[in-house]
């Protein structure tokens, strides 16, 4: 009787985990759908100079534009791909359509550099390097050394000596590397040693309680000093006030990203900003003081 029982909660849950296989698929699949119908875009957020206010760079961050649900964050979609590889394709389809739009941008006149961020599956594909090269070749008027590579510590977890030589064949190529949201991995200090990254990318927790916690203030302080120490740049993310920019600027962190400069923006909106930038009172306010 208990054992009968106990195969009937068995199959009960078999069933639920069977369903919930198959919506996660349904789930994979219209991600896909989104990629070939043209749904998915990028938005852009502006990476300054804290010292001199200028625009150094913008970061690509993807968005999917849903028909019924509105402008949804990669954090709702890019987790249910993540182990499929449609996380490849999308990846290929953002390297793709930031270097056309960087090309554009270059095109009218705005110089700056555009960071894509790269998933770990996309990394470990053993022709990225060569993949990458094809994208370029698209662009000859484009100097590779424009387009910036975004990789979370984590990515590399698996097998370093493997994603060192994809990012050495990149940098070949003149592109370069930054570690995101440097800081948060199980084993920073050992990334920054042995991963060609030319930026360290503080992240955002850090930088969030920075001004009134200590210990945030001293992993900030910290991150800047390895990044000096070993000859790499270092930018600050989620710069959400002057306050904060003005603690990085008297910290040695002279580059910095976040809401307290510009939101993340579609690509048309990019030039106007850029241009009403300099005279604003946020740029003001934060080359002063
Ligand atoms: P990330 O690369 O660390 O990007 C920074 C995230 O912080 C972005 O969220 C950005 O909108 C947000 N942010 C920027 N400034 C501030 C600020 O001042 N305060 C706060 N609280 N947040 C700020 P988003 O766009 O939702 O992206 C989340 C993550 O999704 C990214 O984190 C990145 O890891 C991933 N992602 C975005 N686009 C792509 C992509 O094209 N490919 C891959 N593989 N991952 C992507
Ligand atoms: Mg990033
Ligand atoms: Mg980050
Ligand atoms: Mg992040």
């Amino acid at each position: 009787q208990a054992k009968q029982q106990g195969r009937h909660r068995y199959q009960l849950f078999d069933s639920q985990q069977a369903r919930q296989q198959r919506n996660h698929s349904e789930q994979q699949a219209r991600v896909g759908e989104a990629l070939a119908g043209g749904e998915l875009c990028l938005y852009y957020q502006p990476k300054v100079n804290l010292l001199d206010g200028r625009i150094v760079g913008a970061e690509a961050l993807l968005r999917w534009q849903h028909p019924a649900l509105g402008v949804l964050l990669p954090g709702a979609f890019l987790p249910l791909i993540e182990d499929s590889p449609l996380i490849v394709s999308v990846g290929q389809w953002v390297i793709d359509t930031a270097l056309a739009q960087l090309a554009m941008w270059q095109r009218e006149g705005l110089q700056l550099t555009v960071s894509v961020n790269v998933a770990a599956s996309q990394l470990q594909q053993p022709d990225f390097a060569a993949q990458l090269a094809h994208s370029l070749a698209r662009y000859p008027a484009l100097s590779p050394q424009y387009l910036e590579l975004e990789i979370l510590e984590s990515a590399a977890l698996h097998d370093m000596d493997q994603v060192s030589g994809v990012m050495q064949a990149c940098q070949a190529l003149g592109v370069s590397f930054a570690l995101d949201d440097f800081g948060t991995g199980y084993s920073s200090l050992t990334y920054c040693k042995r991963l060609p990254a030319s930026l360290l990318k503080i992240d955002q927790s850090f930088v969030h309680d920075m001004l009134d916690n200590n210990e945030d203030r001293a992993l900030v302080a910290g991150v800047i000093s390895l990044a000096h120490a070993f000859g790499r740049d270092v930018i600050a993310e989620g710069v959400e006030t002057i306050a904060h920019a003005h603690a990085l600027r008297s910290q040695g962190c002279h580059l910095g990203q976040g809401y307290g400069i510009a939101r993340p923006m579609p690509a048309a909106d990019l030039p106007g900003w850029a241009a009403a930038w300099p005279a604003s009172a946020e740029c003001h306010a934060m080359l002063q003081g």
